[in-house]
């Protein structure tokens, strides 16, 4: 899931964007409203956080260019308490509304429900729910089972099972999932991609007759069912 974060207040969005990235989504940022209605009409969104007050194009405008041609669903993001802006946000398109300061859980509860309603109608964008052997996870609600079993992950767990998932059967280097799982440089020093693999090995694997998260020595890890 990808979203785009539109607020000009950086430390704001740089927060927004740590948290949103390790509750497993992919985030864009944008601080300004040009850039951010520009992006939001490349497309390629899930959901846009919106603040209102907005150099460049405020919010509200932004919101109204927007809704010309795309139904992105879109979390507006406000400072003010006034009922007339919420009014305002909602008769313009908006899908929900956010009071600053807000916690980030209410934040993510919102994008969840936003992006549970929108998800037939963006059904053909992208699967939801991946099958490998008896491990099905569903990425939208979060939920991993094996042979109809829970799986308790983490949400670092989760996002490197997710990586795996999409990416099947293809050997992922340490370098590529420390990238896209943790956005950092692979450092041969750190070994938090080992143990969070030997963790999700635990969950995944070790209470199960069929290995699925196999090593490929000197290469990485592949996520494949191998029945011959
Ligand atoms: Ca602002």
């Amino acid at each position: 899931m990808k979203l785009l974060v539109i607020e000009d207040e950086v430390k704001l969005a740089e927060y927004l964007r740590k948290g949103l990235t390790e509750s497993g989504y992919v985030v864009d940022l944008a601080h300004d409203g040009i850039d951010g209605l520009h992006l939001a009409m490349e497309g390629g969104y899930d959901l846009l956080v919106l603040d209102s007050m907005l150099p460049g194009i405020d919010g509200l405008t932004l919101l109204a260019a927007l809704r010309k041609s795309k139904q992105t669903p879109v979390l507006m993001l406000t400072a003010r308490v006034h009922v007339d802006d919420r009014v305002r946000g909602l008769q313009g398109g908006a899908d929900d509304y956010l009071t600053k300061p807000f916690a980030f859980s209410e934040l993510t509860a919102r994008i969840q429900v936003l992006l549970r309603r929108a998800a037939p109608a963006q059904a053909s964008a992208e699967p939801t729910v991946y099958r490998v052997g008896d491990l099905e996870v569903d990425l939208l609600r979060r939920k991993a089972t094996r042979a109809g079993q829970r799986l308790d992950l983490t949400a670092k767990e989760f996002n490197l099972l997710a990586l795996m998932l999409r990416r099947q059967g293809e050997v992922l280097s340490r370098t590529e999932l420390a990238a896209q799982v943790w956005d950092m440089n692979y450092d041969s020093e750190t070994n938090v991609v080992e143990v969070a693999i030997r963790r999700l090995r635990n969950k995944l694997d070790a209470p199960f007759e069929r290995v699925l998260l196999h090593t490929v020595r000197g290469m990485g890890y592949v996520l494949e069912d191998r029945r011959p």
